[in-house]
């Protein structure tokens, strides 16, 4: 009866914007908000007799990131055309790799409150993205509805890393974990920007239920373009709660394409195109195999850094518990904790700081530090923060406002804010004591923010406190 005795059986396809200089095939510049088709030439507008040239950094970095994942590869890699029409395809065809791609079999060691999970690569390669259409006039922002598309060019054949995983992700929690923890991985290997918000990262679902302990797999819904891991989440919940609902019913679970609706927390299925099954791949012809040198190899493997996000949410959940560790990495705040520690912060109060704090520069941790310990004002010490952000800081420059902890210099001041505001003093006497903080508010301001909260709370309360 209950959904809890369905199982997620969930796989993603992560495809990132590699952040070279060029396009994949031709040496048009990437800049991602140009001008519209200002970033065009023949080879990406498919002009007849225009011929493809790969990019061999694009082909370096899909190489990094297949050794990141332990991914085997290919000795000999085939781009392969995959066909279909669409406006936003001038070519008729994407280039693509199909049966064989430039990075195999890898797996991913997904870290989680019990060890270690090991989630499978299919595999990894490399292809180029479409260009964008842009459809305008109608309410939605969709085809559906539009008075008219426009397209934009600019896009077109960007190199785009594809990331298969097998289906072995076993809830909506460990597949957010899983992209967000791929996301920060790809950032750190430095081939992609792998923002979700500018669309250089998008995650493709694939959503099947099984009752817990059965082999084999059931029809998937596959859910496209999430944009947000905390969206595809709630989109996977949704497909998992209607999927069981439906074999428990007796339905019959239709594999495809369906769109999430946050609105109702829905899936329905998606209305579009006429989807093409059948791409009718064949190896491109304008292409010769790629065929990666061994030193070539080896150049990546040493770009690939000691210490990978996984890696480090397992040395640091030693200090800070596994959901600590796992948020601070998977929001990339890890080096700001590990500069503070470095500083003279324990693991705590430097992960506290990172968190809120967000991005400084490491090099400013240790002025950092002297002027948290320093017990400064509250408006220094957010000044000090937001400079850290865009150069480096002098401690010197903040030390000196310290907070006012004096309390013959409090007194009079507290004083005379009781006085003023006695109808709140009574409401705090008869046991209101969230009053409080009204008072310390009234107390800031009167010290411009210089009084040390603390303090100010301490003398607040036994000066209100009834005789
Ligand atoms: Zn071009």
């Amino acid at each position: 009866m209950s959904a809890s005795e369905w199982e997620a059986v969930v796989g993603l396809e992560v495809h990132a914007h590699l952040k070279t200089r060029t396009k994949m095939f031709c040496r048009c510049a990437l800049e991602y908000g140009a001008a519209e088709n200002t970033h065009t030439c023949p080879v990406c507008l498919a002009h007849p007799g225009a011929l493809p040239v790969p990019n061999r950094a694009a082909i370096e970095m899909t190489i990094r990131l297949g050794l990141a994942l332990d991914c085997e590869i290919a000795a000999r890699a085939v781009f392969a055309r995959k066909n279909y029409f669409y406006p936003d395809l001038p070519k008729g065809y994407q280039i693509s790799q199909y049966e064989a791609p430039l990075c195999g079999r890898g797996r991913f060691l997904l870290p989680t409150e019990d060890g270690e999970r090991e989630i499978g690569i299919v595999r990894a390669h490399l292809e180029e993205d479409a260009a964008k259409t842009v459809h305008a006039g109608g309410a939605t922002g969709r085809s559906v509805g539009a008075e008219y598309s426009l397209v934009d060019f600019n896009r077109g054949g960007t190199p785009l890393l594809e990331i298969v995983s097998a289906p072995d992700l076993r809830s909506a929690d460990e597949a957010v974990s899983f992209l967000r923890l791929l996301r920060e991985t790809i950032v750190e290997l430095e081939v992609s920007d792998a923002d979700m918000e500018k669309g250089t990262l998008r995650a493709d679902v694939n959503v099947s239920v099984r009752r817990a302990g059965e082999e084999g797999f059931r029809p998937r819904w596959e859910i496209k373009n999430m944009n947000s891991p905390r969206f595809m989440g709630r989109a996977i919940d949704a497909a998992v709660r209607q999927q069981a609902e439906a074999h428990e019913a007796g339905e019959e679970v239709v594999q495809s394409t369906y769109d999430y609706e946050p609105d109702t927390d829905r899936l329905t299925v998606h209305r579009s195109k006429e989807e093409a099954d059948d791409y009718r791949y064949f190896p491109e012809p304008d292409l010769v195999p790629v065929e990666p040198p061994a030193e070539m190899v080896e150049q990546q493997r040493r770009a690939v850094p000691a210490g990978l996000p996984a890696e480090r949410i397992r040395q640091r959940a030693v200090e800070l518990g596994f959901a600590s560790a796992a948020e601070l990495v998977k929001t990339g705040h890890d080096w700001n904790a590990q500069a503070l520690v470095d500083a003279g912060l324990d693991w705590k109060a430097a992960a506290a700081i990172a968190m809120n704090r967000g991005g400084f520069l490491t090099e400013n941790a240790g002025a950092l530090v002297q002027i948290v310990k320093a017990n400064v004002t509250r408006e220094a010490l957010d000044e000090a923060f937001e400079a850290a952000v865009e150069g480096p800081i002098a401690a010197d420059d903040y030390l000196s406002r310290v907070a006012v902890s004096d309390e013959d210099a409090l007194v009079p001041i507290i004083d005379r804010v009781i006085a003023a505001h006695p109808d709140q003093a009574e409401t705090y006497r008869g046991g209101k004591e969230g009053v409080l903080g009204f008072f310390v508010g009234q107390v800031m301001r009167e010290t411009q923010g210089k009084a040390d909260p603390k303090v100010v709370s301490r003398l607040l309360a036994e000066r209100l406190r009834p005789e």
